[in-house]
């Protein structure tokens, strides 16, 4: 069974990035305003995240890692929700099959934290107390440490380091009331050091620095007379004077990281047709609509989405971006 459970597990956290972005998202979810997050080794050796957010009760942590334990689901109706949020309650448990993980945390009101680590979903020793100051630090260790071909083939390809990056960048250009940061361990300076603001154009600077957002305009699109199907987009595109050499696409849907394949090849195709010279954009696109619009489909943890009414939306956003383009290229 246990090899069942191991199997399941590599597939859900497939890379030490994968582990970091639910461990981030797991930090927002708890409202956090900070977010630092720490990588030794691509992350195979050691990934911290640590945050300021609401932490975890003590009668909790007993369960914390049994696969399907989740805090985010109370009601039958958010049965809807889960589809766009991916399987809810797999990540924590997921990573303790193939990893070593210990959580420090505390709640509101506590005079002391716990620390508890954690092997094949469930609790390896009681809860010890510990000194702790706001919210829940977890940390993952030797990362596939059973998984010998996987560790192989990411040892040897390349770090996981800048894919973590990325996904740190991304979210700090999303939330931007709150404060990430992220470094190797025992760095001194941060690869992605984002202050919380009240500005998307200074999130954005802050981690893809001044001259992108030199070159960037704002996009913004509502469609609310379709029936209930309420669709909300805004973000930032670049225009004619931004050269890169490869497209930067930043996609939110309600609130959540994901790709969709579909829409960034339609926004390449008004690129190209349209500033053949600059066909490489930045794009930053936060989208909501009602969660049963939005199906994760192939895989739970897969980001990649596809939305209900998919070339409708994708043809409003076409024709947004044209127009933009088209008026700021003149
Ligand atoms: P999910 O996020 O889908 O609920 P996870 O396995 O990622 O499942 O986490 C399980 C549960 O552990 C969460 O529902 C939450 O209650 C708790 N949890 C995990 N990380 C944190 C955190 N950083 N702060 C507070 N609670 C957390
Ligand atoms: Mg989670």
């Amino acid at each position: 069974e246990s090899v069942v459970n191991r199997i399941a597990a590599g597939e859900v956290i497939q890379r030490p990035s994968s582990a970091v972005k639910e461990l981030v998202e797991n930090s927002l979810d708890a409202g956090a305003s900070t977010v630092s997050v720490t990588v030794k080794d691509g992350g195979l050796k050691l990934i911290q995240v640590s945050d300021d957010g609401h932490g975890i009760r003590f009668e909790d942590l007993p369960i914390l890692c049994e696969r399907h334990t989740t805090s985010k689901l109370s009601a039958y109706e958010d049965l809807q929700t889960i589809k766009s949020m991916g399987f809810r309650g797999e990540a924590l448990a997921s990573m303790t099959y193939v990893g070593h993980v210990t959580v420090t945390t505390i709640t509101e009101g506590q005079l002391h934290g716990y620390r508890v680590s954690y092997k094949d979903g469930v609790m390896e020793n009681e809860p010890k107390p510990c000194a702790a100051v706001k919210g829940t630090q977890v940390m993952v260790e030797n990362l596939f440490y059973n998984m010998v071909a996987r560790r192989k083939t990411l040892q040897n390809s390349n770090d996981d380091y800048p894919k973590i990056v990325d996904f740190i960048s991304r979210f700090a250009v999303h939330h931007i009331n709150v404060s990430f940061s992220c470094r190797k361990h025992g760095a001194s300076r941060a690869d992605v050091h984002s202050a919380s603001t009240s500005s998307r154009l200074d999130a954005i600077r802050n981690v893809y620095g001044a001259s992108v957002v030199r070159d960037l305009v704002e996009i913004e699109v509502s469609d609310e007379d379709a029936g209930d199907a309420v669709f909300k987009m805004g973000g930032y595109i670049s225009n004619a004077n931004y050269v890169a050499k490869k497209i930067t696409m930043i996609l939110f849907i309600n609130d959540r990281l994901v790709d969709c394949t579909a829409l960034k090849r339609a926004i390449e195709f008004v690129y190209a047709a349209t500033l053949p010279q600059a066909s490489k954009p930045f794009i930053y696109m936060s989208i909501n609509l009602p969660s049963e619009h939005v199906d994760v489909n192939i895989h739970p943890t897969k980001k990649e989405v596809s939305l209900l009414n998919q070339e409708r939306i994708i043809e409003i956003i076409k024709n947004v971006i044209e127009e933009k383009l088209r008026n700021s290229n003149t």
